[in-house]
């Protein structure tokens, strides 16, 4: 399937998440779903926890200070934005940012399948332990980040929220160290090709 054609689905899986009602609760504080943007052919989509201020205000993942250093850590592992497709579990602004519910990172799940369905990358990236959890169940970032972990249908590379970086040296250290490792591993994946 094309680019367009694929964008296409990815639209309609924003509009069938507002019409179906997804998190009821967060779309009543929230001001915009957050559905996720970049390439829709992407062979690497990055996965996050949920939509912060910035991201709620614009509609846009990522824009807020977390995602000024994502974008910079992307250049890092040679990668611009929108060769990429960055979404969220969540895809509202829960308030005050508190951490997504279980029940509303299980509500979005079938719509994330469904992106990833629709784009068919080579490998997911999990920022964070939020997405992480629903492709890596039993272990902690702490445990598998910065690692391959082989799988069908993606292979899955869970590393540290950027968000998390912003508060400590110690973290930032790993998630740049964790973006080198992307950085060889897409280099494999281009070999592949
Ligand atoms: N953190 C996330 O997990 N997602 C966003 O879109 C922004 C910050």
């Amino acid at each position: 399937m094309n680019k367009l054609n694929k964008q296409k689905l990815l639209d309609q899986i924003a509009t069938d998440m507002v019409r179906d009602n997804v998190c009821p609760e967060l779309a009543k504080t929230a001001t915009n779903l957050v559905p996720g943007e970049g390439n829709s052919d992407a062979d690497i989509v990055l996965i996050g926890e949920a939509p912060g201020k910035n991201e709620d205000l614009t509609g846009k993942p990522f824009v807020g200070a977390a995602g000024r250093l994502l974008t910079e850590l992307l250049a890092e592992a040679g990668l611009r934005r929108e060769d990429v497709f960055i979404t969220s579990i969540v895809k509202y602004r829960p308030p005050n940012n508190r951490d997504p519910l279980p029940a509303e990172k299980q509500a979005s799940w079938p719509y994330l399948l469904r992106q990833l369905n629709v784009i068919q990358p080579k490998l997911v990236v999990t920022l964070g332990r939020h997405s992480m959890g629903y492709f890596v169940p039993n272990a902690t970032v702490s445990q598998v980040h910065g690692t391959l972990i082989k799988s069908k249908p993606w292979d899955i590379f869970p590393v540290y929220h950027p968000a998390a970086a912003l508060y400590s040296g110690a973290t930032r250290l790993l998630v740049h160290d964790d973006f080198m490792k992307l950085k060889k591993v897409i280099t494999q994946l281009e070999r592949k090709k």
